[in-house]
């Protein structure tokens, strides 16, 4: 017999904390703490596997779950003295989904379950307390309509308001047990009208009919999004904790609460989170009402007149902080708890690892190594390379004016600015035109993530720091400013009023996630500053390292920040792109279309006065570094005139030369495909002078800046689009010949090495040929990936994003690198070209080079070093400790 339900409470358990694939990390964490003894309500979780049976066996249950469900009520009959459907003495469930992966609010859950009419007068006797029976009931009947009878949750949202205007109350607690009984007359009727049922009487049917929708909800649009945009496997399946109820609503010696056992936006060591009193657990996570700190210190930050915690509950305050010591020593990780406080008496309803911000992650991490809670190695392997992105999120310019409109909540940390919105969508619709948006909204919802992340940043004015905004937007490392409660939002009228200002649809606003700042219009941003933390974390990731990493930059400015951030030299200098400003344009314009050698070395005269400063600044900036520059390689589209203007502009600037005839030549160099056209060694080849001045440039920089500093530059020049070996031969002997022009009248040496890229199949084919001549090969992978796949890396976005979404693709081969193929190619290229020359250097300079998963495939592949874009290098160092730490593993 499969076993497909697992048991926990008072003490001890079937499942634990490693079966989280088989129980959900809900599940797996609530055997784990039933088995350490902390205090859990009993309960039993029915595993993901039933939930796959479902959805492979036609929307059927195993044979066997029926006995086992029924067998495990029992045991928890047992374990509480209460009974099912007993209305002198009612055993109340929750049901809530728990997939293996954390998938906050994507789905479905059920409290209260088990009541009935006649079972809610049980329970009013039992504890004397009808207010607590009715408010039980209200809520389940809500619940389970929209959960399991797909009811608008509106419906029933609308009918509270109403009734609480009817009564002239404005706060939900202060409803009274006959108001929320005729609340429950309201609902029924509401569920009749809506479905024409009634609403289900027997616990049994309840029962079943939840667990169903819970695995239902395993697919349900908003959970689907989620697992795409976090990109968790679709058939993982979800398993369905079913538990005890336990009671924050029975009065004021009640509460349901949220904890993290550290600070999950600043990383802090201090105990964090809020609480409601007489309120059950979805209160909070709704944000209905405004929740208060846990802590007296959190208290005074906020100078909050509603007491902590620590004040009004000192006892069970004490034990929540044991707790909190005890689940971060034995998960060795911070948590976020969920809590119940039931007449005084604690229980915990679930320990999950704890989402936080980038900065958080680094802070605890750094912070647990030091107190010897985790290895070094597993503080690195806690920071994902790509949250890295979120501290490098630009911070308010400190010497910018800024008009401060209201405060909310410091959510999610960096500043944006955008134009207001109100609709998730118009977020997604505007971004697509590459217009910055900040999201404003009353509060999120499950279905809004697409919108929150197409936005730069997000504003709630209603909810806590544990409100699905925050919540999200630090999981995204979106700026969040959440309970901004000045703010008054018309979603009808599109305008936010504060006081007597108003604000409209589309006017600039711009967020402090870290302070809950929210300012009119556009204030200047800056980058931000690292912590000590984060160095530390790095320099360990860069003692596990094997990998180096280099950048691509063009410009002093970007070798300077580069440097700044960690990189260990410049991997591609474009040279092309020293000239895309706009007054040099002009002059690459000339140089392209000029006929004959003399025009051409006109121009390239004045680019050779270019180059040389160019250089000069970029060796000087990179000084002890190798800087590989590569020679012109650009598809001359780019830089043929367009515009009428333009051709005159040019026209203007080149001695007796007419517009007709600049259109004429400009025609004649029209290319079908100019990506595989005359570009990189083709045109170098094609117009030798353009190589000859371009070398005489680096090589001359390199002496003038030895001359100033004192030691050799370390410059390797790099031919582009290589795939005979004869071109890079050809181009080689150019070189050396220039070189030998500048030895001859300067009497310096000039130290360099010559070497190629790799970005097409042929050179990789032919690498041990290609070896013969060059020093080094750096691996151009949009290149080759475009001639791999055979697809325009200009076009690819038009149909890749199709076969990403119909699942022929899972991952955009631009981004990431196809290893299967693109990766073969690169492995023959070194088996190759090392064939050759033993000692080749070997490095990646394409995209690739600042993604983490494609620099697991690199380190294996045993390439010296990647190159990336100057932000992706902390990425990438990272990400190189990730790989030689997890290959060692
Ligand atoms: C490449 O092709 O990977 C490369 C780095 O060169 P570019 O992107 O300039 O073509
Ligand atoms: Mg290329």
């Amino acid at each position: 017999m499969n076993k497909w339900v697992y048991f926990f409470g008072n003490g001890k358990a079937e499942g634990d904390g490693q079966m989280s694939a088989l129980l959900g990390g809900k599940g797996a964490n609530l055997a784990e703490m039933s088995s350490i003894g902390l205090p859990v309500p009993p309960g039993f979780t029915i595993t993901t596997d039933v939930c796959k049976y479902y959805y492979s066996n036609n929307a059927s249950y195993p044979v066997d779950l029926q006995e086992q469900v029924e067998e495990n009520i029992k045991k928890i009959d047992n374990a509480t003295g209460m009974k099912l459907g007993d209305p002198n003495n009612p055993l109340l469930l929750s049901i809530r989904s728990g997939a293996a992966v954390s998938m906050p609010g994507m789905m479905d859950t059920v409290l209260n379950l088990g009541l009935n009419d006649v079972i809610v007068e049980g329970l009013v006797k039992k504890h004397g307390n009808a207010k607590f029976a009715w408010d039980c009931y209200r809520r389940f009947i809500q619940m389970y309509a929209t959960v399991v009878m797909a009811v608008d949750a509106g419906v029933f949202e609308d009918a509270f308001e109403i009734r609480k205007d009817v009564v002239g109350v404005s706060d939900d607690s202060h409803l009274s047990a006959q108001d929320l009984k005729k609340l429950v007359h309201d609902y029924k009727s509401l569920l009749k009208e809506k479905v024409g049922k009634s609403f289900p009487q027997d616990p049994t049917q309840q029962i079943w009919k939840g667990i169903s929708a819970i695995v239902k909800s395993w697919h349900n649009p908003r959970a689907q999004v989620y697992r795409k945009l976090h990109g968790h496997k679709e058939d993982a399946g979800t398993a369905v904790n079913i538990q005890t109820m336990v009671f924050g609503n029975m009065g004021e010696d009640c509460a349901t609460g949220v904890a993290f056992t550290r600070n999950p936006s600043t990383g802090e060591d201090v105990f964090y989170g809020e609480f409601l009193i007489n309120a059950q657990g979805e209160d909070i996570v709704a944000g209905i009402r405004t929740p208060q700190q846990l802590t007296v210190s959190e208290n005074q930050k906020r100078t909050s007149d509603r007491p902590s915690m620590e004040e009004s509950m000192p006892e069970t305050f004490e034990q929540l902080c044991k707790i909190r010591r005890v689940l971060e020593s034995h998960y060795a990780d911070m948590q976020d708890i969920e809590f119940t406080i039931q007449q005084g008496k604690l229980y915990i309803l679930q320990t999950r690892s704890g989402k936080r911000t980038a900065h958080a992650a680094i802070k605890i991490a750094h912070d647990m190594a030091h107190e010897q809670l985790i290895s070094e190695e597993e503080a690195i392997l806690r920071i994902d390379p790509n949250s890295l992105d979120q501290i490098l999120h630009p911070v308010l310019d400190s010497k910018a004016k800024k008009n401060v409109l209201a405060k909310g909540l410091p959510a999610s940390p960096g500043a944006a600015t955008g134009k207001v919105v109100f609709c998730p969508n118009e977020a997604e619709d505007l971004s697509k035109e590459g217009i910055k948006t900040i999201l404003v909204r009353i509060e999120t919802s499950p279905e809004d993530i697409k919108g929150m992340s197409a936005s730069e940043g997000i504003v709630t004015t209603r909810g806590g720091m544990t409100s699905h905004a925050a919540v999200v937007a630090r999981g995204m490392g979106r700026p969040c400013v959440s309970g901004a409660s000045n703010l008054q939002v018309s979603y009808k009228d599109g305008s936010i009023s504060v006081g007597e200002k108003k604000i409209l649809k589309g006017d600039f606003l711009t967020i402090d996630g870290s302070t809950g700042e929210i300012m009119l219009g556009r204030v200047p941003l800056t980058q931000p500053q690292f912590s000590e933390e984060f160095s530390q974390l790095m320099q360990w990731a860069d003692r596990h390292r094997t990998l180096k990493v280099r950048t691509n930059a063009d410009t002093p400015i970007d070798a300077k920040i580069s440097r700044n951030f960690g990189a260990e030299g410049i991997g591609l200098c474009r040279t092309e792109h020293m000239f895309f400003a706009e007054d040099r344009i002009a002059i690459m314009r000339q140089m392209i279309l000029s006929v004959g050698v003399r025009e051409r070395r006109q121009a390239l005269e004045k680019i050779l006065q270019m180059q040389r400063q160019d250089f000069e600044k970029i060796f000087l900036e990179m000084q002890g570094l190798p800087v590989t520059v590569r020679l012109l390689d650009p598809p001359l589209h780019e830089f043929l005139p367009k515009s009428e203007e333009e051709y005159s502009q040019l026209a203007s600037t080149m001695d007796g030369i007419g517009v007709d005839v600049l259109k004429k030549r400009s025609h004649a160099l029209h290319e079908f495909n100019p990506m595989l056209g005359c570009r990189g060694c083709r045109l170098l080849t094609i117009y030798p002078e353009i190589c000859e001045v371009q070398a005489r440039a680096i090589l001359e920089a390199t002496i003038k800046v030895r001359q100033k500093t004192g030691s050799s530059v370390l410059c390797e020049i790099m031919i582009p689009l290589v795939s005979l070996d004869t071109e890079l031969k050809t181009l080689a002997h150019s070189i050396q010949k220039i070189e030998k022009d500048i030895q001859k009248a300067t009497g310096e040496t000039p130290s360099y090495t010559i070497g190629t890229m790799i970005e097409l199949p042929r050179a990789a084919l032919c690498a041990d040929k290609i070896a013969e001549t060059a020093d080094f090969f750096s691996f151009g992978t949009n290149d080759l990936t475009q001639t791999t796949y055979g697809i325009s890396r200009d076009d690819a976005s038009r149909f890749l994003t199709q076969y990403e979404k119909h699942g022929l693709l899972d991952e955009d081969p631009f981004q990431t690198l196809d290893s299967e193929a693109v990766g073969e190619l690169i492995k023959i290229a070194i088996e190759r070209g090392k064939r050759t020359r033993k000692d080749i250097k070997l490095g990646i300079c394409g995209e690739h080079g600042g993604d983490p998963r494609s620099i697991m495939f690199f380190h294996a592949a045993g390439l010296h070093y990647v190159s990336c874009s100057p932000f992706r290098v902390p990425v990438a160092r990272l990400a190189a400790a990730h790989a030689a730490l997890k290959v060692i593993k």
